[in-house]
């Protein structure tokens, strides 16, 4: 009894002794948290250096850490990462960021998150440098409330460095604190960390931030055991993903304050939407961050602007572009008095983010048209999310529901390049949307090249051309041909059905749009890019649009126009192959979305449908009613469908001249002239005519009248 009496004061004096480090360690680390949050809350669009005090044990293993990276990436670290590593090793583990949010950002809150949204965030890499990928976790850590990071997954893509994984799932450093078998983490390794050091990190995380967080992170990593891709590597992240919405994020970005609330927001207003109009599992909406730029020399973390969004060329490479004018008129004033601010700030961006192709100048865009101009009418403030085209990069969140109900990336796309734009243009057409929102800032270091090679013995461009070549047959439709027209090599790359039959049978599971609608309703922008055409081809190309003149002809393709064809609001429409005669072409609306695409040969002059018939005309005896209505003409000519007629020549030529005269008069009924907006059917000179709500005959044809002016949505001459 008295030793245990004795023992009191010693235990006493332990106890408080454990106490006042503990005491000391969080108000060290509260410090940190406070000075990073004064950097971040205050410091508006600059940069603030690290904190003074960043907690030790941090400074420590992120060191150690980092000294484990080998000798040889070291030697040559810009060949191997084409950024500066040095500096990122410099920087550390983690650093004060300045808040590039709009001011009306900060001041909202965003009520409509989903409250118990599990964000699964998937991060592939190969050959990273180790402090990157380090800050690229732990700001995701800081930065993110507890309760929606369900997970972090990390995919190696068979990096060289193989003990990268293992050696930062062993750091004595949340989330990656816990207890940990140092297995190798091939090929997957599931660990569950959990931390009661950071429960007060719960408090300091970002402004919103009111609630009760569990401390647990699920990290599950994997590490291909061959060079994969980012492609194939995403997906695999993405199916051993089990929260609710699925993050994507390159292993060199740098998560900004309150990042995830505007994301959450945007998607939870549009599962409400979905749910509201029947969709189950709610809308499939995709939304990006603007990505704020590390500059790949110096690291320093800069504002991009909000006023540009995601795009592509018909080469199908990414570019940003200005975003358009919004239509509404209310915060028109407010925009015009920052102006001027957005216009430098926007071309400031554009001019460094798209350094990498030198976009404007290569292409030819008009920057009268689409930069200066339209960002001095933008007429968005500055907290709104918008439309896009494309998802910004290959970073952003959607339901985990949605992309797999979309398959995912395009399993046949190999390594890099084109997932996005895929992604993009199946989630526009299959019914779902793309948003850019402002509010949401996530830094990536922008590098001009790729610093890693291209598995199989091949090379970027030839693996670039074969993913475009994938994406074009795959939901282009007619457009392919301004494709191939811009990649004239992309048509001896070999692919085959399988490439592009997932595609083709998603596309008609989900009812899809065709990509003409994407076109006029997406990216009408698309339709205006001039580029200068590949060196084998001496004249310029000229993309244009249904309302648009061309100055120049696309050269080398088989069409004078091709596309829907329209008349006033209404297209030509096959509307069932096996219906009789009479019923089967009708004008009906343009956005059906099975609508015809017609083509319009420039050699035999047939205007054929997607379905493989031709536009014809013909003779037939009239009845005695028709006789009657019309005594003037003794014969009555009825537009149809027929199977088109191979060749006029061809037929000629042949022997056995049985049917050559019935075959060679078919081909003439067949012809048809495109004269101004007049298509003329040149074996009777009479005009294709819509006098009728869906009906559609030839007539004589009459100067302006509407009923014969028909549009191709593309034309490929000048009319
Ligand atoms: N990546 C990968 N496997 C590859 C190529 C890239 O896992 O074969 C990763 C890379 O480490 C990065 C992401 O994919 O995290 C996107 O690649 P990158 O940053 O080079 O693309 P960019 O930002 O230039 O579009
Ligand atoms: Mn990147």
């Amino acid at each position: 009894m008295k030793v245990r009496i004795r023992r009191w004061p010693r235990l006493l004096v332990i106890l408080a002794l454990l106490l006042i480090t503990a005491f000391f360690t969080t108000l060290q680390y509260i410090e940190y948290e406070y000075a990073n949050l004064q950097a971040e809350h205050y410091g508006h669009t600059q940069l603030f250096p690290m904190p003074q005090r960043v907690p030790l044990d941090y400074v420590m293993t992120g060191r150690d850490f980092i000294a484990g990276t080998s000798a040889s990436e070291r030697t040559d670290a810009w060949e191997f990462y084409h950024y500066n590593a040095a500096r990122s090793d410099v920087i550390g583990a983690l650093r004060a960021l300045p808040d590039t949010r709009d001011v009306s950002c900060t001041a909202r809150p965003y009520h409509f998150t989903v409250q118990h949204a599990r964000v699964s965030i998937v991060i592939a890499f190969h050959n990273e440098a180790r402090s990157a990928l380090l800050r690229t976790i732990l700001t995701l850590y800081h930065r993110t409330q507890r309760r929606h990071l369900h997970e972090l997954i990390l995919i190696d893509d068979y990096s060289d460095d193989g003990d990268l994984l293992p050696d930062m799932l062993n750091l004595k450093i949340p989330p990656f604190l816990r207890n940990f078998s140092s297995t190798s983490p091939t090929p997957m390794t599931l660990t569950k960390s959990s931390s009661s050091y950071f429960t007060s990190n719960s408090q300091a995380a970002p402004p919103t931030n009111t609630f009760s967080a569990p401390t647990e992170v699920t990290i599950k990593t994997a590490r291909n055991t061959r060079r994969s891709g980012v492609i194939a590597s995403r997906n695999r992240g993405a199916r051993l993903a089990t929260g609710d919405y699925l993050l994507f994020l390159d292993s060199h970005c740098e998560v900004n304050v309150g990042w995830l609330e505007p994301l959450l927001e945007r998607l939870a207003i549009g599962e409400m939407a979905g749910a509201a109009g029947g969709v189950a599992g709610g809308a499939p909406i995709a939304v990006s961050p603007v990505l704020d730029s590390i500059n790949a020399e110096s690291l320093e973390y800069a504002a991009s602007s909000k006023n540009l969004m995601g795009g592509f060329d018909w080469n199908l490479h990414f570019h940003w572009i200005p975003r358009p004018q919004s239509t509404q008129q209310s915060q028109q004033q407010e925009q015009q008095q920052q102006q001027e601010h957005y216009q430098a700030e926007a071309q400031e961006s554009l001019a460094s983010l798209n350094a990498k192709t030198a976009y404007l100048q290569q292409f030819g865009w008009e920057r009268k048209r689409f930069s200066e101009a339209r960002i001095h009418r933008d007429t968005n403030t500055a907290a709104t999310a918008f439309k896009s085209p494309t998802i910004a990069g290959g970073i952003f969140m959607i339901s985990r529901h949605w992309f797999h109900k979309l398959n995912g990336f395009n399993p046949f796309l190999e390594t890099w390049g084109g997932e996005a734009i895929e992604f993009s243009i199946k989630l526009w057409l299959c019914g779902g949307q793309i948003e850019i929102v402002p509010c949401s800032r996530v830094g990536h270091i922008f590098r001009k090249e790729h610093p890693f090679h291209f598995p199989n013995g091949t090379d970027s461009q030839t693996t670039y051309l074969r993913n475009s070549k994938i994406i074009a047959e795959s939901w282009l439709d007619a457009y392919k041909y301004f494709f191939y027209a811009s990649k004239p090599a992309a048509r001896d790359i070999p692919i085959n059905n399988t490439h592009t039959q997932r595609s083709h049978q998603l596309k008609s599971a989900l009812n899809c749009r065709p990509f003409s609608w994407y076109l006029q309703h997406v990216f009408p922008q698309l339709k205006y890019v001039r580029q200068s055409v590949h060196s084998d081809y001496l004249s310029m190309s000229c993309l244009c649009g249904c309302v648009c003149v061309c100055p120049c002809v696309l050269p080398n393709d088989d069409f004078i126009a091709f596309g829907t064809l329209s008349s006033g609001e209404l297209c030509l429409h096959i509307t069932n192959p096996q219906a009789v005669i009479e019923r089967q072409l009708r004008m009906t609306s343009c956005f059906q979305n099975d609508i015809t695409h017609w083509y319009l040969h420039r050699e035999n002059a047939q205007l054929q449908a997607s379905s493989g018939a031709c536009l014809s005309v013909v003779t037939e005896m009239p009845t005695s009613a028709t006789k009657l209505r019309n005594s003037t003409r003794s014969t009555h000519l009825r537009v149809v469908l027929q199977p088109c007629v191979v060749s006029a020549d061809e037929h000629s030529q042949r022997p056995r001249s049985g049917n050559v005269g019935a075959a060679r008069k078919r081909a003439l009924s067949q012809r048809w002239l495109r004269r101004g907006g007049w298509l003329v059917h040149q074996q009777t000179q009479l005009c294709l005519d819509n006098p009728l709500s869906d009906v559609v005959v030839v007539s004589h044809c009459r100067n302006a009248a509407p009923s014969q002016l028909f549009r191709f949505a593309m034309e490929l001459q000048r009319l």
